[in-house]
């Protein structure tokens, strides 16, 4: 159960911008600059299996808790902008480039498939 002030203060952030997000996490990194790509890369992984956990219980338990679901998947998103921060990009920028890329694929018909380079 998610606290009146949480809500509050949740419903503060909504309008928040992706470049005003990826500042956000930028201003949340607490680890040694010699150590950032590799604590946010390890970070991502984390969440990434703590989402799965989540995932997993809903289809082994038959339990469904949509907030710890979403609440690991801001996790996910907040150490992959991490990751795009330290190479000098954002949200905004990671946004247009997959869009882009997907935009680019559909146009020629190679959604389906694998590679990267399609
Ligand atoms: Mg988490």
């Amino acid at each position: 159960m998610i606290a009146r002030e949480d809500i509050e203060a949740i419903n503060n952030l909504i309008d928040s911008t992706p470049t005003e997000y990826s500042d956000f996490v930028e201003s949340m990194i607490v680890t040694k600059p010699e150590d950032r790509l590799m604590e946010n890369l390890l970070g991502l992984c984390e969440e990434v299996g703590e989402l799965h956990g989540k995932v997993k219980r809903m289809l082994r338990d038959g339990t469904f808790d949509e907030e710890a679901i979403l609440n690991e998947s801001g996790d996910v998103l907040f150490y992959n902008i991490a990751i795009a921060n330290y190479f000098g990009s954002n949200l905004q920028n990671l946004i247009q480039r997959n869009m882009y890329k997907l935009n680019s694929r559909a146009a020629r018909g190679v959604i389906k498939g694998s590679g990267d380079n399609r």
